[in-house]
């Protein structure tokens, strides 16, 4: 309890924040951040301290952290803090560069931005604070905005530390499956939901095509029906559900393993202890499975259809389409046992209520980029011990519960500690592009919390050099001088520009370039098209029956013939992909940008709302670099002109320079796997059109791409054409 003076209280009370108080402690209790908008003098900077304190933030194993851009301002708050709650400075303090009141009893602590960040630099998780409140974030002064980028990779770490409430027991197979991971899902789930007491299902599988697969699967197994039309009313229907649903599980529940709850692990608690307890099989010969419940998968018995047992199946992938994620959130019908198929988004991104038992196939999908010819390709691959353990965590967010992990601890053994982080795996030009803005020109002397490896260092400078971003480096002098000079280019006037728009550097050229012909605010839209990505509605993916399928050759259908008429005619053509992104987008935006004409043309909603605002971002961003350029977004914008279309695709290329190809001629053709191929300066393999681009069939020469997805080929995607002047 704190002890204000009654001039405090009254004071205080005057304040709009204290009427928010409830609304922002909630806020703060349900979500790993917050952000706090208020007039100047609402009593942001004072309060929210105050409030957290009340609410038993800040003790002796987590304080509160303040940091403020300025260093009088972290001196006078604390001072002010200090005597609104009547404590002494030796509770509430500050810590400034060179100075500070800081103590063993602080438990609200005021500092600067910098302070905070050389803290980071020596205890990664600041696990001595509980929350940390960037004041003034809105200024984006260099030290808060790096703070912020760092802070977003601590939060979820820290999530890992400590969200998991209840233990949970981990199985591990005793054999770990050579393929068929998928399958092997599939038979666990089914043992899951005949033998165990109630409780949501969770799995993990890697990509949405499997996700869909065994939704099937499993709804084949175990249908539910939403509509029934047998039985009187709602009410006696679902009464009658249950009691049924609770008769057919007593018969074959079996008791799980007794958890200790006072000592327990994510290791094994015993290996293969679900083998003895739980089930009868055993699977030492890969296939034999003699429990007379469970077939093998592909057998009829397995895929038996038990209406008796009904399974309400969700899928969840981060594409899906935000109502359909949604559903995951709410309680499955009465009588039925939740099941969600997911991906890796449900590892850490979101948090499914009622999850009891968690299937872990173990394996994850990732993008790998070539460090040197930067394409990328999505692979399957072993998670990390780390993400595994995090999986099963996911068992235990509201009762203890059990993880089935699809392959054995020998295996898990084996698995990486953590995931090798994101800056390692992707492309930096980016963020060495921001770097250099704040003036960090030896990017390879940076403290990263991991660092890049170098050659991705040294592609990123080469790139930002080609784009005109740096300066360039002299060129007299040994080669190992001209590597050093490289990796410490200086930014340029181009590159200042650059670096002010979000966007990759190649499109943040685009913009840099666009201000003739009143060219921005369609390259804008490409721009905010080729970022946000995956504008179509996948259409791939296998039918659940003969209705469907007719259906989905319909929806493919209408994509492929509105993807013509996006095109456009006669010299819009040659802008190709990119100018039925342009199309899609301005017909979306004249419509309305609904979900309804989304639906009817392929597009995905969340992806138009997603360009819509990175569209409006981006224009703002060019309006204050150069007010006169008075841009706004327009919802009825016009095709471009001939002459527009040509300068737009010169645009493109200088973006995209080194993205170019050339079509192999029939007389280069020495090798059958070079068929309609086309050759890029990088790759010594074929590269080919995508089979969803406009240009797929055309062929024409040259063509600049916007990237290159390896599958079953090496793909380009985005493609418009070149010709030759
Ligand atoms: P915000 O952070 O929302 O701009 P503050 O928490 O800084 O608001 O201030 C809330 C109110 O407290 C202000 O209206 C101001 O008058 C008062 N206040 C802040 N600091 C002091 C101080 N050192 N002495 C007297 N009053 C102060
Ligand atoms: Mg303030």
């Amino acid at each position: 309890p704190v002890d204000r003076s009654p001039e405090m209280q009254e004071a205080r009370l005057k304040l709009p924040i204290l009427a928010e108080e409830q609304v922002i402690m909630e806020a703060i209790n349900e979500n790993p951040i917050v952000i706090i908008c208020g007039e100047t003098g609402s009593g942001k900077t004072t309060q929210v301290p105050q409030f957290l304190y009340e609410a038993g933030y800040a003790s002796s194993n987590g304080i509160v952290g303040i940091t403020e851009p300025r260093r009088v301002a972290a001196v006078s708050m604390s001072q002010r803090v200090a005597r609104e709650m009547n404590l002494s400075h030796r509770e509430v303090s500050y810590q400034i560069r060179y100075e500070g009141n800081v103590t063993d009893e602080t438990k609200i602590k005021f500092m600067t931005d910098g302070v905070l960040l050389k803290e980071i630099q020596k205890d990664f998780l600041l696990s001595r604070y509980k929350v940390i409140i960037i004041d003034e974030a809105h200024e984006r002064s260099v030290y808060t905005d790096i703070l912020i980028g760092l802070l977003s990779r601590v939060v979820p770490l820290r999530e890992k530390v400590d969200a998991r409430q209840f233990p949970v027991t981990v199985h591990f197979n005793k054999r770990t499956p050579f393929d068929d991971y998928s399958g092997e899902c599939f038979r666990k789930v089914c043992k899951i939901h005949r033998m165990l007491p109630p409780g949501g299902i969770l799995v993990f599988l890697t990509g949405q095509a499997e996700v869909h697969s065994l939704c099937r699967r499993l709804r084949k197994a175990f249908p539910f029906h939403k509509n029934k039309t047998e039985g009187d009313g709602d009410k006696e229907d679902t009464v009658e559900e249950i009691s049924k649903f609770k008769k057919s599980r007593r018969k074959k529940t079996m008791t799980l393993p007794k958890i200790d709850l006072d000592s327990y692990s994510v290791m094994p608690v015993d290996e293969g202890d679900e083998d003895r307890e739980a089930e009868t099989d055993d699977e030492d010969v890969a296939g034999s499975d003699h429990d007379l419940d469970v077939g093998d998968g592909e057998s009829e018995e397995g895929e038996r259809s038990d209406s008796s047992l009904p399974l309400y199946v969700l899928p969840l992938y981060s594409l899906l389409a935000p109502e359909k994620q949604a559903k995951v959130f709410r309680p499955p019908p009465p009588g039925t046992r939740l099941c969600i198929t997911a991906t890796n988004v449900a590892e850490t991104s979101l948090t499914i209520p009622g999850i009891k038992y968690v299937v872990d196939c173990g394996k994850v999908k990732k993008r790998f980029y070539d460090k040197v010819t930067g394409v990328s390709s999505f692979r399957v691959t072993w998670t990390s011990q780390a993400s595994a353990n995090q999986r099963a965590g996911r068992a235990g967010r509201t009762e203890p519960g059990h993880c089935y992990r699809l392959y054995s601890s020998a295996v898990f053994g084996d698995f990486e500690k953590f995931s090798p982080p994101e800056i390692t795996r992707r492309p930096v030009e980016d963020l060495i592009l921001q770097m250099k803005s704040l003036n960090i020109e030896k990017t390879i002397n940076f403290p990263f919390p991991t660092p890049p490896p170098t050659d991705a260092l040294v592609a990123a400078e080469e790139l930002l050099i080609a784009l005109g971003a740096l300066q360039e480096p002299p060129k007299a002098g040994r080669l190992k001088e001209l590597q050093k000079a490289k990796l410490s280019c200086p930014i340029s006037p181009l590159g200042t520009v650059m670096a002010s728009f979000p966007v990759a550097p190649r499109y943040a050229k685009m913009l840099a370039l666009s201000r003739q012909y009143d060219c921005l605010p369609y390259t804008i839209t490409i721009v905010s098209a080729m970022t946000v990505r995956e504008l179509f509605e996948e259409f791939d993916r296998p039918a659940v029956s003969e209705e469907e399928t007719e259906k989905l050759k319909g929806k493919r259908a209408r994509v492929v013939q509105m993807r013509r008429i996006w095109a456009g005619q006669g010299a819009s053509q040659k802008l190709g992909d990119l100018m039925v992104m342009l199309g899609a987008v301005g017909a979306c935006e004249y419509a309305g940008c609904t979900p309804q004409f989304c639906e009817t043309n392929g597009l995905r909603y969340k992806a138009m709302v997603e360009i819509r605002r990175l569209r409006g971002q981006l224009t703002t961003a060019v309006n204050s670099i150069c007010p006169d350029a008075g841009l706004y977004v327009d919802p009825k914008m016009k095709p471009p002109t001939a002459a527009q279309v040509t300068y737009l695709r010169q645009i493109v290329l200088a973006g995209l320079g080194d993205h170019i190809a050339r079509r192999i001629q029939a007389e280069e053709l020495l090798d059958e796997k070079w068929k309609n191929a086309y050759k890029t300066p990088l790759l010594d393999d074929p590269v080919f059109i995508h089979p969803n681009s406009v240009l797929f069939k055309q062929l024409p020469e040259f063509v600049v791409y916007q990237e290159i997805v390896e599958t079953t080929k090496m793909y380009m995607k985005g493609v418009s054409v070149i010709e030759p002047e």
